[in-house]
């Protein structure tokens, strides 16, 4: 029998919240749920998949560093030896450059970027976002015995499964070792806050914040919150912050549930970005800014004075 594969992404000890999503999804299915999961503690993840419904865990701590010729070559065996019917991942980084090697090396089909999934008998249908989200396409499947699906984080919900069962585990063969290019080292980030692309909040600014020493601002509002902070690409280009911190059409495509937009015009480019957020709670002097447009609360007002205000009332509510 065909089953769902799923490219399951963990951090700190705990799966990823896109992968949490999908689990979620996959059990709505009546196929048998399988993961795979690479990468140092891997195997730590295995009890918590099982709780999650999953019946198959393949593992291999070997693959340490994400390099795309060797997941890709582990990966698209696996795939080969296990014909799946789909094969799910979380939009991150890892996966977005990992699924289209690996579709290519298979012949098989893969989009990117959904927003919706549905499983129906034999095939799954997806949405997603064009033109810089000025509409959505449903796409289906056709002659591709695997579908892979990239579903963008935060679409859809998490439900708790526990089950008692434990998912039984098969280790994957050892990487080939003859590798064109070796990742030798990544440094992380100073933060240790969500990525964007899988916060719940996120705090934004753009040219209205005035200079880069203001984003004081938004890390205090966004530290009461729990949130991560981005920006706008005004900000990106005067290098006030780095450019994994830029939402918009050549930066990250973010979908929380609450987004406050804070000296941010609402540029097309922008928009494209982040308008699949739940809730844009929007602050700009501007009374006509085009973010208002899209904005569900707007705060028409200097981010100087309306910042510290809001982020005093969040503390209070949030120590009651
Ligand atoms: P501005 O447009 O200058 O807006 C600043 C806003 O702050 C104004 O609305 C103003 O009223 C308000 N303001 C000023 N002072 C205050 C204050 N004290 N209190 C409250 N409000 C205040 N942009 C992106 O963001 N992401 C992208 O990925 C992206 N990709 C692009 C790709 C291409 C090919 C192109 C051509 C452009 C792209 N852009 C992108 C740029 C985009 O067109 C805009 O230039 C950019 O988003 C503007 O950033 P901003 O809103 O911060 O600045």
């Amino acid at each position: 029998m065909s089953s769902i594969l799923i490219f399951a992404e963990f951090s700190g000890g705990q799966l990823k919240k896109g992968t949490l999503e999908l689990l979620t999804a996959a059990r709505k299915s009546s196929l048998p749920l399988k993961a795979v999961v690479l990468g140092a503690g891997a195997k730590e993840m295995v009890s918590l998949l099982g709780q999650n419904g999953v019946e198959q865990v393949f593992v291999s701590e070997a693959l340490t560093q994400y390099n795309s010729e060797s997941f890709s070559g582990v990966f698209a065996d696996l795939i080969k030896a296990e014909a799946p019917k789909y094969v799910l991942a979380s939009s991150s980084m890892m996966a977005r450059d990992l699924f289209p090697r690996v579709a290519a090396k298979l012949k098989c089909g893969v989009v990117s970027d959904c927003t919706e999934l549905k499983f129906q008998t034999d095939t799954a249908t997806v949405r997603k976002p064009l033109y810089s989200g000025k509409c959505t396409a449903e796409v289906k499947f056709e002659n591709s015995p695997t579908q892979m699906i990239l579903m963008r984080a935060n679409q859809l919900p998490i439900e708790a499964n526990i089950s008692r069962k434990t998912a039984t585990v098969t280790e994957l063969a050892a990487p080939k070792t003859d590798l064109k290019t070796i990742v030798k080292e990544i440094v992380k980030g100073a933060t240790n806050k969500l990525d964007l692309t899988e916060a719940s909040i996120i705090v934004s600014g753009g040219r209205g914040m005035k200079d880069a020493e203001s984003f004081k601002l938004l890390n205090e509002l966004a530290d009461t919150l729990g949130a991560t902070v981005g920006a706008s690409r005004a900000v990106v280009d005067l290098g006030w912050v780095p450019h994994s911190m830029q939402v918009g059409q050549t930066g990250k495509t973010v979908a929380p549930v609450l987004y406050i937009a804070c000296g941010i015009s609402g540029a097309i480019q922008h928009l494209a970005g982040m308008s699949g957020s739940k809730v844009i709670v929007a602050i700009n002097k501007d009374a006509n800014a085009p973010i208002f447009q899209k904005a569900t609360y707007g705060v028409v007002g200097d981010v100087f004075e309306v910042l510290p205000l809001l982020n005093a009332e969040f503390k209070k509510l949030l120590q009651h």
